[in-house]
């Protein structure tokens, strides 16, 4: 992997705005991505975007998602201040006395999200969204009103691109770090001879029900599907590695099992699918970790389902603080991703 070139587009994909059903400006930044390369893009009638490098030999399907947990304002509040309704599983608990970025018709309002002093509040007590409020330094509701707010206006953090000795911290690494991976794919393999014929798909809505991905399932009639999105990691003070032992740093890893409890959603990777990645990482010397995860599930969740049904995997990159604003990478890990999935493209899976 150009560490230098992924880490430019990789910061450009994160700073831009794209909560669920607002992923308009992710698209821009990826298709700008592509015209690099003339390789062709379209937008289907729902926002996913599909790039498609064509190839002789089975048809594959690779997925990551655009969007990003975040906000909607919900109230104007007769003095200007705003409040919020969460979209997707975003960390509330983080927002206190953040930067956060507003969307407009007119462009991005900057605003804080406000919090009691210290030398006030009685003690540390966790926040609670409902009480949240963002102050964006005006005086009224018809003030916040002319600036372009409205009830539905997304929120997201101010993006922060930190890049440290081997790894990155910021906003919405959950998927971006994904979509710069298969956008460095697509530069890397532009222009050579394919034994599949590959089709890039950037959906919309995964942090929302995962619903984007399954018209391009429809669409398209892959032969198989390989999903491309992040994963908690467990070895922080706070978890300890006592649940499992995936770890930044490590490698990519190959999902067994997801599953979010009580609401139904889950994946479980082909299994013949997931051992040729798995035989592929041992060939080409990849450290391949094997995930099984709760409380999350992933884009490609509901594909194999979709008509008469799709074989499909799912390769993870651990992503430490996950839905904060501030998630970890290490950048070996996302390399190591990336040789695995160029890897999977020039030896594809035949059943
Ligand atoms: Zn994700």
């Amino acid at each position: 992997m150009n560490k230098e070139a992924f880490l430019i587009d990789l910061e450009k994909l994160c700073a831009a705005q794209g909560i669920p059903g607002f992923e308009g400006p992710v698209a821009e930044v990826l298709r700008g991505c592509f015209q690099r390369k003339a390789i062709e893009t379209r937008i289907d009638k729902i926002g996913n975007l599909v790039a498609h490098l064509p190839g002789k030999g089975p048809r594959v399907l690779l997925v990551a998602h655009m969007d990003e947990p975040g906000y909607l304002v919900r109230k104007i509040l007769p003095d200007g201040f705003l409040q919020l309704e969460r979209v997707g599983g975003a960390a509330w608990n983080a927002l206190p006395g953040q930067h956060v970025l507003i969307g407009t018709e007119n462009g991005a309002i900057p605003g804080v999200v406000g919090m009691t002093p210290p030398h006030i509040a009685a003690g540390n007590s966790p926040a609670d969204l409902g009480r949240l409020f963002v102050d964006i330094g005006v005086r009224s509701q018809a003030l916040a009103q002319s600036l372009g707010v409205e009830i539905g206006s997304p929120m997201t953090c101010k993006p922060v691109f930190q890049v440290f000795h081997e790894r990155v911290a910021a906003k919405s690494l959950d998927d971006r770090a994904g979509c710069a991976l298969l956008v460095h794919l697509a530069e890397e393999l532009a222009g050579t001879e394919l034994p599949c014929d590959l089709y890039l798909a950037f959906v919309v809505q995964e942090e929302n029900l995962l619903v984007g991905a399954q018209p391009v399932a429809y669409d398209l009639q892959p032969d198989w599907i390989l999903g491309i999105d992040a994963t908690l990691t467990y070895d922080t003070p706070d978890l300890g590695n006592v649940y499992s032992d995936l770890s930044l740093g490590k490698g990519p890893a190959i999902k067994i099992m997801d599953h979010i409890r009580g609401r139904g959603q889950g994946f479980i990777s082909h299994g013949g699918l997931r051992k040729h990645l798995e035989r592929l990482a041992e060939q080409e010397n990849i450290p391949l970790q094997r995930e099984i995860a709760t409380g999350i599930s992933t884009a490609a969740a509901p594909l194999p389902f979709v008509q008469a049904g799709f074989p499909v995997a799912a390769l993870s990159f651990p992503l430490r603080y996950s839905h904060s604003p501030a998630e970890v990478a290490d950048l070996e890990d996302l390399a190591q991703a990336l040789d695995l999935i160029k890897a999977a493209v020039r030896t594809p899976w035949n059943g």
